[in-house]
């Protein structure tokens, strides 16, 4: 179980996450939906504990009764939360397969790593060059987004976030990629799914959709929130 109390959180000088409380259910999948700039990306960065964002003393993060809010960002990846970047960074002269080399740090042997990624490659339909290459570097949008799903299911987290695994796929991918996850992502793991995509919330089927408009939660529901918000837009929440 994942808890998110009273998150109110700033970058810089500007307060952009208002008072937001949630609860996460471990092998739960939740949507979060929200005009640009409502602060969807901001919240999986703040859950992450990336260092520029300050919570304010009365947020707070519980991960199974622990508390995060003072754990580093790799402290949290350690304990099985893994977040898939909006837009992920190129990292020259590293192979997605090298980074999972070192995120594993010893609990995988390298030789099963290495064919565990060949049939991964396969079955999502990408090339196994992408495994060797420079980690997104010169990847097309869908490309990234493989090498994303693939990192998740390879890491096996029991919280994973996709900040808009959509963005940048063609309908063919999306399918791919959603039913890539279905099939490796553990069934006690927590999935927050960040998209616009109504391809991807029919083909994920939320129990649980988190409106966020200018900071705060707007509105919770179910899949027919996220249907009837994709479809009408987000003017009628308030
Ligand atoms: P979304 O992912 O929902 O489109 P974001 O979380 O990226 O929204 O952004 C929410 C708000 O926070 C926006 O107004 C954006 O300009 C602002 N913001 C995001 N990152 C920063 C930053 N590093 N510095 C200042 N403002 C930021
Ligand atoms: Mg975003």
């Amino acid at each position: 179980m994942f808890e998110i109390r009273n998150l109110t959180a700033t970058i810089g000088d500007k307060e952009i996450l208002h008072d937001i409380s949630l609860d996460f259910e471990s092998g739960k999948t939740v949507v979060v939906l929200g005009p640009n700039g409502s602060g969807k990306s901001t919240l999986a960065a703040a859950i992450m504990g990336r260092p520029d964002i300050t919570l304010s003393d009365a947020s707070e993060l519980t991960w199974n009764g622990e508390e995060l809010k003072a754990l580093s960002a790799d402290k949290r990846a350690k304990l099985g939360m893994f977040l898939s970047f909006q837009s992920p960074l190129p990292i020259p002269g590293v192979s997605v397969e090298e980074l999972l080399r070192s995120a594993l740090d010893g609990k995988k042997d390298p030789v099963v790593l290495h064919r565990e990624l060949r049939t991964l490659a396969r079955e999502i339909d990408i090339a196994e060059e992408f495994l060797s290459r420079s980690i997104h570097d010169g990847f097309s949008g869908g490309e990234r987004k493989k090498i994303e799903a693939i990192q998740a299911a390879v890491l096996a987290p029991s919280l994973v976030i996709f900040d808009e695994i959509d963005t940048g796929t063609d309908t063919d991918a999306v399918k791919r990629i959603a039913e890539f996850l279905r099939a490796h992502l553990p069934e006690d793991a927590t999935k927050i799914y960040i998209t616009h995509s109504p391809k991807l919330i029919d083909l994920i089927k939320p129990d649980t959709v988190v409106i966020l408009k200018d900071g705060r939660v707007a509105a919770l529901g179910g899949h027919d929130l996220a249907i009837k918000t994709v479809e009408e837009g987000f003017n009628k929440i308030h």
